[in-house]
Parts: structure tokens; sequence; C-alpha cells
């Protein structure tokens, strides 16, 4: 139907007669003449109508926004004095000799260059006028792309793509499952699977010795902006290989895609224990790109006669910590009320803060609602240890260790926005030696990772003390989030049986849930690891876009619901019927 796309038009085909297709971008009439910008996939060009030529004249007054077009013309260059720098094909027009419209529009619920003044449901609601949008189309061009290379480098290291079922049952990653009632198995249900884990490690079993597959995973949570409920892993398994040669595969897959698709070497990736990320920076994700560190001083606080501070000093599960900010001193007594506010979502009951308005001056030359409570010397040893200087503010958290964490490296990040110290970089990383559990807050222990994952110690130590054992799992971070994480599995069935006791799962439950692989661990299991990558995540970063529902073609909103199709819906009584489900109480809305 068309000689050319619309945006490889330029100089060149001056003089050529070309059949363009595309959308009416916008219409525009000129004493006279009529401009039709016409839109398609590679771009846009200006397509003029004059009223020499009838019958299409009077055509293109007929066109509205995003009519469906079939345009004949001659290209010519644009007089001299209307090029258009900003458009790739700013310097030539086509002179429209022939129009046909090939379908009509309803007027569209906004104009593409409007969608921002438009929610985004409704953008969601008519995601393909929203996706005709060019930045839109870009960003999936460019996951188009970027799996692409993925897939090849995977091919060309030996891995193989390998399907795995949807329909499941429930794999442990920490969220919801997602669940599917069975028809022919009354009161049964499969799960969707929150990642293909069990699957590739049944590979490794199989003897495949190198997956992958980017695959579709399911998690019911709450959602956030770099959260949805189906989402796309770069998921990737192999045997005989230990936690070095797999982060070496992985940093080099990463390295390769940036190079390629964005012009920028990464470098090699350097590691920090779990330990460390926490203790500088209150994460396990931390973000590189900004400076502020928190700084423990719990041990000058043991003795102040301040509960606020003597309290979680003398308590080892608690931190106290200082975070200074230089520059703060700059920030009001508002803004300070709303960083107090900010830190309270995370669990503080407060934020201490001082400003050092001059250094040379001693106490006098501090301005802070706590210095009364503390002795000179503890105040001048805490700024001696800060390193503190004229024009800082300095900010305390004292609380148990995951408050502090949770909030003050919340605040490290928030305050380092919006004072502008967050560097333009790329800054990735490795966090390593993860402890295999943390506590649940009911008593108990839950895996950080997965229960997959293996312990570094032997099965007696993780007996022993499972509170500090260490895991062999590795994290690949980015710009403070999270783009991958993966473990060398547990291959021996001992240690797979005693993870599941530590997570209080019995035996019998253990066999009902997981039989089927702790069979498989028992008919010569490789040792084997791997790890999985966030596809929307990684596509996310590498174009700057601010939400995954930005590169996903039909994303759900934060209720987990999809305004295109209105899912999730409801199912007709003959359906439930058939799965012999009864609703208890339809909550219609
Ligand atoms: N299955 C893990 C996840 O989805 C990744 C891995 O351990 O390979 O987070």
């Amino acid at each position: 139907m068309r000689s050319h796309y619309c945006g490889e038009l330029n100089e060149q085909h001056e003089g050529q007669e070309v059949v363009l297709c595309g959308w009416a971008h916008r219409r525009r009439d000129h004493g006279g003449v009529i401009f039709i910008d016409l839109r398609d996939v590679q771009g846009i060009a200006q397509v003029v109508f004059d009223p020499d030529t009838e019958e299409s004249f009077a055509l293109a007054e007929t066109v509205r926004s995003e009519f469906v077009l079939q345009v004949t013309g001659i290209v010519r260059l644009r007089p001299a004095g209307t090029a258009n720098a900003d458009m790739g094909t700013g310097r030539i027009e086509v002179l429209g000799k022939k129009l046909n419209i090939l379908n009509a529009a309803k007027t569209p619920p906004f104009l593409l260059d409007e969608h921002s003044d438009v929610g985004e449901d409704v953008r969601l609601r008519y995601r393909y006028i929203d996706l005709r949008r060019p930045e839109m189309a870009e960003r999936l061009r460019f996951r188009s792309k970027v799996s692409n290379s993925i897939r090849n480098f995977l091919d060309e290291n030996g891995f193989l793509d390998i399907e795995t079922p949807l329909l499941t049952k429930a794999t442990p990653e920490g969220a919801r499952d997602y669940l599917v009632p069975s028809r022919t198995h009354p009161g049964h249900f499969f799960a969707l699977p929150q990642s293909p884990q069990l699957f590739k490690q049944i590979l490794m079993v199989a003897g495949m010795d190198r997956y992958y597959q980017i695959a579709k995973c399911f998690r019911d949570e709450d959602l956030r902006a770099d959260r949805q409920p189906e989402f796309t892993q770069i998921d990737i398994e192999t045997s005989f290989m230990n936690e070095e040669q797999i982060m070496q595969m992985a940093e080099s897959m990463i390295r390769k895609i940036f190079i390629k698709h964005l012009n920028v070497d990464l470098g090699d990736f350097p590691r920090m224990s779990f330990a460390e990320a926490m203790r500088r920076f209150g994460s396990d994700k931390p973000d590189l790109r900004l400076d502020l560190e928190l700084v423990d001083i719990a041990d000058l606080m043991k003795s102040v006669d301040f509960k606020v501070f003597n309290g979680p000093a003398n308590d080892p599960a608690s931190r106290v910590v200082a975070l200074r900010v230089p520059d703060g001193g700059r920030l009001s007594r508002k803004e300070i009320d709303d960083y107090t506010k900010f830190v309270s979502k995370y669990g503080a009951k407060g934020l201490a803060w001082i400003k050092v308005n001059d250094i040379a001056a001693g106490l006098e030359g501090l301005q802070s609602p706590i210095l009364k409570f503390m002795p000179e010397q503890v105040v001048q040893d805490v700024l001696a240890r800060l390193q503190a200087q004229t024009g800082d503010v300095i900010f305390f958290g004292a609380d148990k260790a995951k408050i502090v964490n949770d909030s003050i490296g919340a605040l490290r990040l928030k305050v380092g926005a919006d004072l502008g110290m967050v560097r333009e970089a790329w800054a990735p990383l490795w966090v390593v030696d993860f402890p295999m559990f943390e506590e649940d807050g009911e008593g108990g222990l839950t895996p950080i990772h997965h229960p997959f994952t293996s312990a570094s110690c032997t099965v007696e130590e993780l007996e022993k003390d499972p509170a500090n054992a260490l895991s062999r799992a590795y994290d690949m971070v980015l710009n403070g989030t999270e783009l991958g994480g993966g473990s060398i599995r547990i291959n021996q069935p001992a240690m797979q049986q005693q993870v599941f006791r530590i997570l209080g799962i019995d035996e019998a439950e253990a066999e009902e849930k997981f039989g089927f692989l702790l069979s498989a661990l028992s008919y010569g299991c490789p040792p084997h690891g791997g790890l999985a990558f966030g596809l929307d995540r990684l596509i996310m970063l590498m174009t700057g876009a601010t939400s995954i529902r930005e590169v996903i073609a039909f994303p759900k909103t934060q209720s987990a619901a999809c305004p295109l199709t209105d899912a999730p819906g409801i199912v007709a009584t003959k359906q439930l019927r058939e799965l012999n489900i009864q609703i208890r109480q339809a909550k219609t809305e």
C-alpha cells in the first residue's frame, strides 16, 4: 500500500512520487492550503494539499485527527525559511496529489501531544492511542531490540530457550499467588508461577546445562511504580558454575547490552556485602550515585542522658546513626518538618537534627532542638566522626535497626534527590553475602531470597545458627534499583530439608508442596545456580522512564486492574458452577 515510511523521507527523495500511509497527526488550514502531518511508525511527514487538486483538497478538508490515510504525492523541499530542524523530515514536504481516506476516527479522547493532561487511567483505557505516541512507540521498539540482544547473547553462550508451564504449583518467592481453578479436578487450583524457579532447577537435574527464558511471572502483591502483578523476567540457570562464574557471565551480558544500545560502558561492577550496604546506606540496593552515608554513633550515645539515644545505643538489635548532609543547612524548618513526616512513614518516631552554622564557633555555632540533652563532648565527638563542616545539617536515627535502616536509608535518597546531589551516572554493583533468613515479625524466620538458595555453611552449621547463616546469593543493583538476583541453589536433599525445617515447614507439608523437588534432588542433581533480571525494570532504567508501566504495552493500574479490557471481570454463574465455585459474597461495584 505504500512506497515509503513517512519518517524516512528527506532531501534525497526530492522530486520523487511517494505513497504514504498513516494517521492524521494534525490538520491545519492555512490561507487556501491544507497541511496534514501524516504519522506512521517511523515518524511524521508534512503533506500539503492545494486547491488545484480539487477532489483531494475537498477530501482533505474532511480529515480529522487520527483518520487513517493513504496519500500519493511528490516530495519537494520546503520553501526557504520554513524548514523545521526539530523534525527528521523537517526539510521536505509532500505535495499531495491523491488522498484516500482508509478509515475515519472518532474524536480521540486526547490528542497525542496532550496526553499529560489526561489521567493515566484514560491513557490505559485507550492504550492503542497512547501507544501511537512516538515516545511510547520508541520505548517498545527499544525493548524489542534489547530482548533480541539478550536472546542472542544467551544463545551464543549455549543457553537453551525452554518454556515452562504457567499452570503450575505455587513457587514461593515471597508474594501471594494468583490461583486458577481446575475444572477437571474440582476444588483444586493451579497457581500461576511467581517465577519459573523450580522448573529451571529441574531442567538442571534433567541435564540441560544452560537454560534461559524471557518469562512472565505473577505476584499478587501491593503495587508500586516498579512493580506489576505480571511482569517479565530474563530467567537464567546453569549447572556446574559457581557464583563467581555466574556473576561474571551476567555482568558481561548487561555490559554488552549497555554498550550496544546506549553506548555506555558500565565497567567492572564493584562488590559489596549485604552487611556493608546496610551499614553505610541502610539498604540492600544502595544508590551509589549519591555520596551521603549513614554513620554509626551508638558507641558515643551509650551514656547520654537522653533516652531517645541511649535506649537504642544500648540495645544490640537497634542502631543509632547520623546522616551528614553537606549544604543541608539551607533547609527550612518547614522542609525539616516534612522530612520528619517522611521518616514517620517508615516507623521512625521523630527526626533529630543539628544545623552546623559555624563549625569554628563550637556549640555556639550549632542550631538544634537536641543540644540541651547532650554533653558538649559527645556533640564534639559526633561532629568529629562525621567531619562536619559549616553549612551541614546532620540528621539522626535511633531505633530498632530495621526502622533506622528503612527510614534513614529512604531519607538519604530523598534529601539527596531534593538537593540535587545525585550524580548523572550509571552506578552498578553486586550485593553479596546476604543472610539466609530474616525475622518474619512473628518470631520465625523467612528466606531473604527463596527457600531453594544454598547456605554458604554446612547443614550442621545452618542448623545450629540459622539466624546468622549467610547464603550464596547475589543481587545486581543499578542506580538504587534491584535489576536482578539469584543464587547457587541447594542440590542436596539434606540441606533442602534443613531449610524447610527452619522455615517451620514440617516433613508432611514439604512433601505435599515440594515433594517433586526433593525427589528430583535425590536423582543426581548437579551443583547449579542462576539468576533472573527484571526486564521491565531494565528497560525502564535504560530509557529513563519513571515507571515500569511506561515500558509495558498493556500494564495494569496500581490496583492491579486493566482499564482497557476491564479485567478482572465477573464470570457467568454457569462457568462458576463448572468450576465448583460459589461466590460467598458477590461484591458489586
Ligand atoms: N527465582 C528468583 C526470583 O524470581 C531468581 C533466581 O533466584 O534465579 O527472584
